[in-house]
């Protein structure tokens, strides 16, 4: 028997509404690199602003590109001062530069900290003012520079999305700033430029990744396309973590950790994070705590606390199966283990943080955006204990 109207079961509505399209081309493969030139000439640039830090000039890949650039017969001007969690200050030095050379053109290249200034670069060289102007999603009203992002480590995804992560050098609070013009036009992935990550910035990548796959994928934003790229990233960077710990030569490893950072990427542009980087971001904004670092040293404890809503918890259950792992016990075991390997178990007070610290930090916590997101509501309160147990 059936009804005259559509009944909607309690599975079916779970399937959350969405509207999807990529807006970044991905290429994916060994020595991709080398399409650098001719896929910026193809799009219109003919005056490059590569924008990159000095770790990765040592390593010789912008020199590279700049070399394929030049050979399909584009100007190039290079900003290398690109610094760690890039402040206001850093994309105001960055517009400064472009603006004197007079580029149409943005190529980043480096780990998140190279893509997004380039993308904050972008928001105020075509948009004008300040970076707070961009703060939330969709406030740029004028066309952007096309950009290529080509990524060096296997980390933050920010090749595959449309927000730009600044912090305010006044006040530390970590900007997001989105935009569907901001995205890259092209991601280029080549798993030979991240061979020279030094081993710490392979785990702390590597890992937070792993975060992004986990947190994604049980968030309320959370749509039948996310799940899958979440699905797919926590099966990659699940099965390529070791690999490349162990054998930081594994090509193929490395391939798998850069999909996979890409795929989680896509994911959180789909369905955002959750609580895991809500209580990290305060970690790095006072104590210094690398951002992967202090993902992942709140991560086990967050899927536990979140494992309470039922919903959330049979998701995390096929994130298990997809990886043939059990109950939620063992898959939380496993990310432990996963930490260990990555040498990367750590409780706050390594980082002199003590619980004096816990009600300013949790208070923090429960502000950030990403909080709002999280399956299960989460107060300061229970950010303070989820500190608590995280403290040796
Ligand atoms: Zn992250």
């Amino acid at each position: 028997m059936h009804s005259a109207h559509p009944t909607e079961s309690a599975s079916a509505s779970l399937l959350a509404g969405f509207d999807y399209q990529p807006r970044t081309r991905i290429i994916f493969g060994r020595d991709t690199l080398e399409q650098v030139g001719t896929l910026a000439r193809d799009l219109g640039g003919r005056h490059v602003l590569l924008v990159t830090d000095k770790g990765i000039a040592a390593a010789g890949h912008p020199s590279r590109a700049v070399g394929f650039l030049e050979a399909a017969g584009l100007h190039v001007t290079i900003y290398d001062d690109v610094r760690e969690n890039p402040t206001t200050g850093d994309v105001d030095r960055c517009v400064q530069v472009a603006k004197e050379a007079g580029v149409d053109f943005i190529v980043g290249l480096g780990g998140g900290s190279s893509m997004d200034t380039a993308k904050g670069a972008n928001f105020l060289l075509t948009n004008g003012g300040v970076m707070k102007d961009y703060w939330g999603v969709g406030k740029a009203t004028k066309p952007m520079l096309p950009l290529i992002a080509i990524p060096t480590t296997a980390g933050t995804g920010s090749e595959c999305q449309s927000f730009a992560l600044i912090s305010d050098e006044q006040t530390h609070a970590k900007m997001a700033c989105g935009d569907a013009k901001a995205a890259a036009k092209v991601a280029i992935l080549d798993p030979l430029l991240t061979v020279s990550q030094p081993p710490r910035v392979t785990a702390c990548t590597g890992i937070d990744a792993l975060a992004h796959a986990v947190e994604s994928a049980v968030t309320k934003k959370r749509t039948p396309i996310s799940a899958v790229f979440s699905r797919e990233a926590f099966r990659l960077c699940y099965q390529g973590l070791e690999r490349v710990l162990r054998d930081p030569q594994d090509l193929e490893a490395r391939g798998m950790m850069q999909l996979g950072a890409a795929f989680a990427g896509t994911a959180i542009e789909n369905s955002m994070l959750g609580a895991a980087h809500s209580a990290a971001n305060p970690l790095t904004a006072h104590f210094g705590v690398v951002h992967g670092q202090a993902v992942g040293l709140m991560l086990p404890a967050i899927v536990a606390f979140n494992a309470h809503d039922p919903l959330a918890h049979e998701r995390y259950l096929e994130l298990s199966a997809s990886v043939e792992l059990g109950p939620i016990e063992e898959f939380i075991a496993e990310l432990e283990v996963l930490l260990d390997v990555a040498k990367m178990r750590e409780g706050l007070s390594k980082y002199g943080i003590d619980a004096g610290q816990f009600p300013t930090l949790a208070k923090e916590a429960a502000q950030q955006w990403t909080a709002t997101f999280n399956p299960r509501a989460i107060t300061a309160e229970d950010f303070e204990r989820l500190y608590a147990e995280v403290l040796e």
